[in-house]
């Protein structure tokens, strides 16, 4: 059986054992999920307990959160391919260290390559701040487009941060709400099927860069 691109990227790091991650603790790579053609994608952080044993990311409770933000954007898992900028769990769920994402990075990049996604939604700072390459707080940048030279990356609150401060959960929900407005804006009409009423993944048309926005940064 021939593999596609993607999926032979996978099996290249099934074994990988380029950082320490690799001896402390983890069960298995979680390589990433979802539909390989989707136009949208999602970026955490990197696997915790539940994506370790499973192999899949958000599968544990920030997962099923995520499920529901989902599906209050129209949006549903299938339509959608989810990845981590790290493929390993760090032991106890301690953030990625520095050179653990110097050495995933270019896999989370191959993937985007291959998937090709319109839109990147980066969950959480680590997603956030590796894909726009700047120490930005999310707080100040979420939900809102930057256009890249490739895709736009659209940043949102991590779900496990509403999972420990609940008081963050309306303002992601919030978010979501400023998610779907702007796919709404960048959607061109699904082609009819013959299953009219089965939703179909957003066909996204996002138009070319506005590089003004990244003087937000300062
Ligand atoms: N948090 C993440 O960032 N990724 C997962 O896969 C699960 C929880």
């Amino acid at each position: 059986m021939t593999l596609t691109p993607l999926q032979d990227l996978a099996q290249s790091l099934v074994n990988c054992e380029r950082c320490k991650l690799a001896k402390l603790g983890r069960s298995q790579v979680v390589f990433g999920v979802g539909n390989p053609h989707a136009s949208i994608m999602f970026v955490g952080e990197a696997p915790g307990f539940n994506e370790d044993q499973k192999g899949e990311p958000f599968v544990g409770a920030a997962g099923k959160l995520l499920n529901d933000l989902l599906a209050s954007a129209g949006l549903s898992r299938d339509h959608i391919y989810i990845a981590n900028v790290i493929k390993c769990r760090p032991p106890n769920n301690r953030d990625p260290e520095q050179d653990e994402v110097e050495t995933c990075k270019p896999f989370l990049m191959q993937q985007i390559q291959l998937i090709r996604p319109k839109l990147v939604c980066t969950l959480g700072n680590w997603a956030t701040q590796t894909l726009l390459e700047r120490k930005v707080g999310i707080t100040k940048v979420k939900a809102q487009a930057f256009y890249m030279k490739d895709f736009v990356i659209f940043p949102l609150l991590h779900p496990a941060a509403a999972l420990h401060q609940g008081n963050l959960l309306p303002m992601l929900k919030e978010d979501f709400k400023k998610l779907k407005e702007f796919l709404d804006r960048h959607s061109k009409p699904a082609e009819p099927t013959s299953a009219a009423s089965t939703p179909t993944a957003p066909v996204l048309n996002i138009e070319s860069p506005q590089p003004a926005q990244m003087d937000l940064f300062g």
